[in-house]
């Protein structure tokens, strides 16, 4: 009689550890198939990226025409660029404030 409540406990005992392993058994399966799916595929299509280095526009600081970043002039500060040397020259390099009011 003794071994068989032992037994039962036992059991018992089994049942709720097995319970609770499970879902962690579910999911290691789940890893383990994701992970197989991810090493067949993994032929992703690589896109050619364009650099927009190029095709960058930049706004004159004169005259405010949109010039391609090549072409663009600019100040030995850098700060501002301009699509001419005349907007270069026309355009006053320090910006003072005689506006007084
Ligand atoms: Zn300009």
């Amino acid at each position: 009689m003794k071994y068989l409540i032992i037994a039962a406990l036992v059991s018992i005992v089994l049942v709720i550890v097995y319970s609770r392993v499970r879902p962690y058994l579910k999911l290691f399966r789940k890893v383990v198939e994701s992970l197989n799916v991810a090493t067949e595929g993994t032929a992703t299509p690589a896109t050619p990226e364009r650099t927009p280095s190029k095709n960058k526009l930049v706004r004159c600081d004169s005259c405010g025409t949109w010039i391609p970043a090549e072409r663009a002039l600019h100040l030995s500060s850098g700060l501002a660029s301009y699509c001419s040397s005349e907007c270069l020259t026309k355009n006053p390099q320090t910006k003072e404030r005689k506006l007084a009011g």
